[in-house]
């Protein structure tokens, strides 16, 4: 603050100057840490939330004569907030000057451009999702212990054991508010030659058949896709490569956690959360880049979930297999040895948050499990696990589904 005081007087005597202003004797400058906008939403801008764009982003629609001076997403241009302050000299109205550092921000005299392909946060995602109506019906607060016939049920989320360690975690007036992350890099034209590699957020708290309709997702961001001209394959380019992914997903995702948790208004009202990501949706690739597991098919340990050797796999028993984990890949890491169990030598950014672990909160991939020739080894572990009856009784099940669901029969032709 200090040192940027000079530049701010500048911008200051500069900015009165314009309106034919000036200071005079008994003037004064205060300066807020936060202030609580009209509609509701506070304002922050002290040092402590300074880069952390949660607290501090805003979204400012532009004066329509000078828009085209600035690149702006349909007129809304995006900036964080570095100072707020009142200005108050004698004989003259009070007004309120806000500092603030732009994004993407473009002046045509010059060739100044900060391009952040990040315009989208994690804060507008969270808060559009709460603020649907229809949504809020199915949210969930509170962890459900479900039982049926003195059996417990995990059909949902909020009535797993993820969720009740998770709630043990944290202060117990607060909830878990817990974060679904779906990434998937895809090619955007028919040639292949352009691919994007979008990250969307969806939440457990939304009752399952709720939250798999369209309008219970939201894109997050999109993560930078790194390209270079020979270096594709290089060892260099593809540890540069993982550190972008988990430096990227930091950026995004680490104003989630603040350990005090976080305020989210639903219904006008503040409800304290502490936010958790539960679930990484993805295909084996994706899991291998968010587990940091090596991507090649002939891989001596190829699983993402556990530490089974490829030889092995023919002749797995259950008793055996050793699960990666937090602590077991971080050994092999801080020792170096990273490679020897199929880990790639990169930090991983998941080891740093609460409630997760990585190797176990992704879900399997049937498609490329066929292709690595794991499924069939699934199937006999599952039916060992199941035992004869439950077999039996999936047996029948399975085979009381309609041959095609949802087959349409035009009766009188197309
Ligand atoms: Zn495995």
């Amino acid at each position: 603050m200090r040192k940027g005081f000079k530049e701010f007087q500048n911008c200051l005597y500069e900015y009165l100057s314009e309106l034919k202003k000036s200071f005079t004797e008994g003037s004064l400058i205060k300066i807020f840490g936060s202030v609580i906008l009209k509609n509701g939403a506070i304002l922050r801008a002290t040092n402590k939330f300074h880069g952390r764009p949660w607290f501090s982003n805003i979204a400012v629609a532009m004066n329509n004569e000078e828009l085209s001076k600035y690149q702006s997403d349909k007129g809304i241009c995006y900036a964080q907030t570095l100072l707020i302050t009142e200005v108050n000299v004698p004989n003259e109205s009070l007004f309120h000057l806000v500092l603030v550092q732009w994004y993407d921000y473009r002046f045509d005299q010059n060739s100044d451009l900060y391009d952040c392909p990040l315009l989208k946060l994690v804060e507008c995602c969270i808060e559009s999702l709460l603020s649907n109506p229809d949504i809020i019906k199915n949210f969930i607060y509170k962890y459900q212990f479900l039982q049926s016939d003195g059996e417990t049920l995990y059909s949902e989320q909020y009535s797993g054991n993820w969720w009740k360690n998770a709630k043990a975690s944290i202060r117990p007036e607060a909830h878990i508010l817990s974060i679904i992350l779906y990434s998937d890099a895809t090619t955007i034209d028919s040639l292949g030659k352009s691919s994007l590699h979008p990250i969307y957020i969806s939440l457990g708290n939304i009752r399952t058949w709720r939250r798999n309709k369209e309008d219970a997702k939201q894109l997050l961001g999109y993560l930078p896709i790194l390209s270079a001209n020979n270096e594709g394959q290089t060892s260099r380019f593809k540890r540069l490569a993982h550190e972008t992914f988990h430096n990227s997903l930091k950026f995004l995702l680490d104003p989630l956690f603040d350990e005090d948790g976080i305020d989210f208004k639903i219904n006008n009202k503040n409800i304290w959360f502490f936010p958790r990501i539960s679930t990484v949706i993805g295909d084996w690739p994706e899991a291998c880049t968010f587990s940091l597991t090596f991507k090649l098919a002939n891989s001596n340990y190829p699983c993402h979930f556990c530490q089974t050797h490829r030889n092995d796999l023919t002749s797995i028993r259950k008793d055996c297999i050793i699960i990666r984990n937090k602590e077991n890949m971080q050994e092999y890491y801080n020792n170096g040895s990273a490679e020897s169990i199929g880990l790639e030598q990169v930090y991983n950014y998941f080891w740093t948050i609460p409630n997760i672990d990585i190797y176990a909160a992704t879900v399997p991939d049937r498609m490329h499990y066929l292709d690595l020739g794991l499924f069939r080894y699934q199937i006999e572990y599952t039916k060992e696990l199941l035992g004869k009856s439950l077999e039996d009784k999936m047996n029948r099940r399975i085979a009381i589904i309609p041959r095609h669901p949802g087959l349409k029969i035009f009766a009188k032709g197309v």
